[in-house]
């Protein structure tokens, strides 16, 4: 693993050969992981796979972002545990040291190295390493709270925590203020208080959870994890400083830049794919016929380019191939999609069609084109982070997200001309496009189109949490749609999808 600890500022060094150095062996040291909770303070130095580097940071990723979408849509820390739990099993599982799993030290080694990874990939912005420790504060606070005390107990007395005990002379002299901010009637002679520096605990001087005294925090014991997690904030905020600074050290590394590059693009919805095995929805009709009946399920974006492409009987080149692969994505195979687009471009002749147009279809699905193509089996559908960054529509074109692409005003009109009249929705949207939070503003419209069948889902106990996570990707929102308006005619057992 690359190592952080260098300064800029020592002339020697910026002299060393760092083609060099990169590829020298690494100092290898053995790492143990005697707790669950880390405050990652040494950094990896065992080897691992690209293929490891960048799985694992990816599924770090899904959980921050998840972690992010549960802050902007002010769910409180129980409730981000309930809906974390079962994605955190799922993306980032990390086991007690009482559960007697044989998977502990992996598990705590994919945290571990995930976290310097993800660390690497987000110290390049002052904003990006605000959210990224604000989500990584999250994430230990959330673990901090499900660890048992005496697990947790364990790792605090590894942190050197530089806090003095109140003496039993000072517990005395202001008893009647540490009664106050404990709650009894009277200080209590058990209860154990820490002095520290109050900055040390904003969070606790900003609910009166402390006694304030000559620059000093007085804090119960019962506060103690807020304390640790102060400390893990302030380590973490010096700790992603130092990597910003040794940053310029990684741009000659070509295996790592173009990963962590990625990585950073992808914060807020991650590029998750979404492969030929999600791809089935049980019982749909997905055929050429049924498209215009299935369409009041999909996502904006791809309502925008189906209504386009009635409208008009054609779509310029990226519509045609963000809408072919959403089609291919949902389950469309290739005869019927090329039935759906030929019917579709009514104004032109076969031979046109034929010329022009049929290529690019069977291309995309790897029916025709380089071996590689064909292997690959043609393109993967478009996720909302590709769709979302990667060529904005021009003048004429129909493709991108409308909620980024489209003006408040045309935004506003297309909603409501899908049947999104409320004025709160379309409140939220704004606010959400506003703040460039687009995908939110999406999974804002999904859960108020949705909001009776979820919340029956969610009541007969077949749709889990982990099934409406936060939707990153137009097959998704199709998918999710579909079962939750079919609920009862489809398996329960399907509709626990893959999430
Ligand atoms: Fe489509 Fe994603 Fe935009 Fe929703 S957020 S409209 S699914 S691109």
């Amino acid at each position: 693993m690359l190592r952080q600890d260098f300064s800029r500022g020592d002339p020697k060094r910026r002299n060393i050969d760092y083609r060099k150095t990169q590829f020298a062996e690494p100092t290898f040291k053995e790492i143990e992981y005697p707790h669950r909770l880390n405050l990652y303070e040494l950094p990896p130095t065992a080897d691992i796979t690209l293929e490891q580097f960048e799985q694992w940071a990816i599924d770090r990723l899904r959980i921050l972002a998840e972690l992010e979408a549960c802050s902007f849509r002010n769910k409180s820390l129980p409730e981000t545990a309930e809906h974390m739990k079962p994605l955190l099993e799922k993306y980032l599982p990390l086991d007690t040291n009482t559960s007697n799993s044989t998977k502990l030290a992996a598990e705590r080694q994919k945290d571990h190295y995930s976290h310097f990874i993800l660390r690497l990939a987000f110290s390049s912005t002052e904003d990006l390493r605000r959210r990224f420790s604000r989500v990584e504060t999250t994430l230990f606070r959330l673990r901090m709270s499900e660890e048992s005390m005496r697990e947790r107990n364990a790792f605090v007395q590894t942190l050197n925590l530089d806090c003095e005990l109140v003496s039993d002379e000072e517990r005395t002299k202001y008893k009647d203020e540490l009664a106050a901010i404990s709650g009894a009637k009277k200080a209590t002679e058990e209860e154990i208080w820490y002095k520290v520096e109050w900055d040390r605990v904003p969070e606790l001087v900003e609910g009166r959870r402390v006694f304030l005294k000559a620059g000093k925090a007085y804090v119960p014991s019962k506060e103690q994890a807020s304390m640790v997690v102060a400390e893990f904030t302030k380590r973490l905020d010096r700790s992603l400083e130092m990597t910003a600074r040794a940053l310029p050290r990684l741009d000659e590394d070509d295996r790592l830049s173009p990963i962590l590059d990625h990585l950073s693009k992808n914060f807020i919805t991650p590029d998750v794919s979404y492969g030929s095995g999600t791809s089935s929805v049980p019982g749909a009709d997905i055929s050429a016929r049924n498209i215009d009946a299935l369409s009041s399920q999909f996502p904006l974006c791809m309502q925008h380019l189906h209504r386009s492409l009635r409208r008009d009987g054609h779509l310029k080149h990226y519509g045609r191939l963000q809408y072919t692969l959403f089609l291919k994505g949902m389950g469309l195979n290739l005869e019927e999609c090329l039935v759906f687009w030929r019917s579709s471009f009514h104004k032109f002749t076969d031979d046109t069609f034929n010329k022009e147009y049929r290529y690019n279809i069977r291309h995309a699905y790897g029916d025709v084109g380089g071996d590689s193509n064909r292997r690959g089996g043609g393109y993967g559908p478009f996720s909302c982070q590709k769709i979302l960054t990667e060529h904005p529509p021009g003048p004429g074109d129909s493709h991108g997200c409308p909620y980024r692409h489209f003006n408040l005003e045309n935004l506003t009109a297309l909603l409501q001309s899908t049947g999104i009249t409320d004025r709160s929705v379309l409140q939220g949207v704004k606010e959400d496009k506003e703040s460039q939070k687009f995908h939110m503003a999406c999974n804002r419209v999904f859960e108020y189109v949705h909001k009776n069948e979820i919340k029956r889902a969610k009541d007969e106990g077949v749709m889990t949490s982990a099934q409406l996570e936060t939707i990153v990707h137009p097959n998704e929102y199709f998918k999710r749609s579909y079962l939750l308006k079919n609920l009862g005619k489809v398996n329960s057992e399907d509709v626990k999808m893959e999430g």
